[in-house]
């Protein structure tokens, strides 16, 4: 990345690319635009073979609860009135009593209901329930910031109910997880363990064997990890993973949480081989944390310039004059086909106009079509040539449709940086 450049906030490149923004109709909570939705759609794909490929189950749970749930987990005590959106509502009109509903601020408490569902036999553990689920939190106006800061959230949550000695694995195969998400995107991270906090639920014998748990699994990772004294979750310790952006900023992103309170308090239980009913151990963990936050955090580290299998718009077809319009119209149709988000730009402006506006738009490749690439063409439209340049500015010349569609697609495929 040109470091000498100004760097621009999410939110102007937001603006510029048409990806998202907020309104005052709604502080803190964005509207997302359809480039920006692409991003977003194709972070939640990714997330989702991600998990369903480490045996996870995709769940939903209910927006609006009532707020007795949130009492029982411990949460209401914690973040209370002030960091909830908490409704008095009449359920019937015979009934004028109101009853306390809140906006979930967190998934935990309802995860649990579902466990709860039916009995639960060790054979079905470890059992991993997945979640994107919509919260909202009662950010205070002053703090709210575009999408790194915002008042109703998607969350790439799970919960992990676990025998005791499953912990160690379970915890291993999520720190690898985070690992090759986090390669991915070229940041550098570090792992952290956050330990008991002042203000806590459970007992200390928990505590001591939940924290041990995290240091053995990060020791035996030989992960890179420092401490966070104190600042684990009021019901267990947790390891974070704190990312550097490429303007070496840090940020904390992903959290794996060890919780033996929340069984307890929704007094969770399975039944053991030798026919006992026994407790599970939670885990919660997120991979990005926040869709919002992820993404605002991603727009700058690439400064738009997002990587192919993200861009909303992944190929911008250039006619030269109007007479190559036809063609441009065939080859749109072929990349479209071979699922290549492309557009044709076809308004009557110079082809330097073109390539200038898709540059700034970032766009990763521009396909220039002009007489020459006309001439090329045989009677199949694959094998004409196309006139490749890169948002970077490269001109990688000539080359075959077919050899093009195929670079993008291993691109997009691989996920290519
Ligand atoms: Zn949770």
């Amino acid at each position: 990345m040109d470091k000498s450049k100004p760097l621009k906030d999410h939110k102007q490149i937001g603006q510029e690319q048409e990806l998202f923004f907020t309104d005052e109709v709604a502080p803190g909570a964005p509207f997302w635009l359809p480039r920006g939705m692409v991003i977003f759609k194709e972070l939640e794909k990714y997330i989702r073979e991600l998990t369903e490929k480490a045996g996870y189950l995709e769940t939903s749970t209910p927006i609006m609860v009532k707020s007795q749930l949130f009492k029982q987990s411990g949460h209401w005590e914690k973040f209370g009135e002030h960091n909830m959106y908490n409704l008095q509502l009449s359920d019937e009109q015979d009934d004028l009593k109101p009853i306390s509903y809140a906006l979930k601020p967190m998934n935990c408490p309802e995860s649990t209901i579902l466990y709860r569902f039916r009995p639960r036999s060790y054979r079905e553990l470890p059992l991993r329930l997945s979640e994107i689920g919509r919260l909202h939190r009662r950010e205070k106006s002053g703090e709210v910031n575009g999408l790194l800061r915002v008042r109703q959230l998607t969350m790439d949550d799970a919960h992990i109910y676990a025998a005791e000695d499953q912990i160690f694995d379970e915890v291993s195969n999520i720190l690898d997880m985070m690992v090759d998400f986090y390669k991915k995107f070229g940041f550098e991270y570090e792992f952290r363990l956050a330990t008991r906090p002042e203000v806590r639920a459970g007992s200390d014998e928990n505590w001591d064997k939940a924290e041990k748990k995290l240091a053995e699994a990060l020791k035996k990772k030989s992960l890179k990890a420092g401490d966070k004294l104190g600042d684990g979750a009021f019901y267990g310790p947790k390891i974070d993973v704190h990312i550097k952006d490429a303007q070496d900023r840090e940020w904390q992103l992903a959290t794996v949480q060890l919780d033996f309170h929340q069984p307890e308090a929704f007094n969770l239980a399975y039944v053991d081989k030798d026919g006992r009913e026994k407790r599970p151990v939670m885990i919660h963990r997120a991979i990005f944390g926040s869709f919002e936050r992820f993404i605002a955090i991603l727009t700058e580290h690439y400064q738009g310039a997002f990587p192919t299998w993200l861009s909303p718009v992944q190929v911008v077809l250039i006619p030269i004059a109007d007479r190559h319009q036809e063609a441009a119209k065939e080859v749109y149709n072929e990349l479209q086909k071979a699922g290549i988000r492309v557009e044709l730009d076809n308004r009557s402006e110079s082809m330097q106009a073109k390539i200038r506006d898709a540059t700034l738009q970032k766009v990763p490749f521009m396909d220039i079509i002009g007489d020459r690439e006309l001439e090329s063409r045989g009677s199949k439209i694959e094998d004409g040539k196309i006139s490749v340049r890169t948002r970077e500015g490269k001109d990688l010349g000539q080359m075959s449709l077919t050899k093009f569609t195929q670079k993008v697609q291993e691109e997009i495929e691989k996920k290519l940086p």
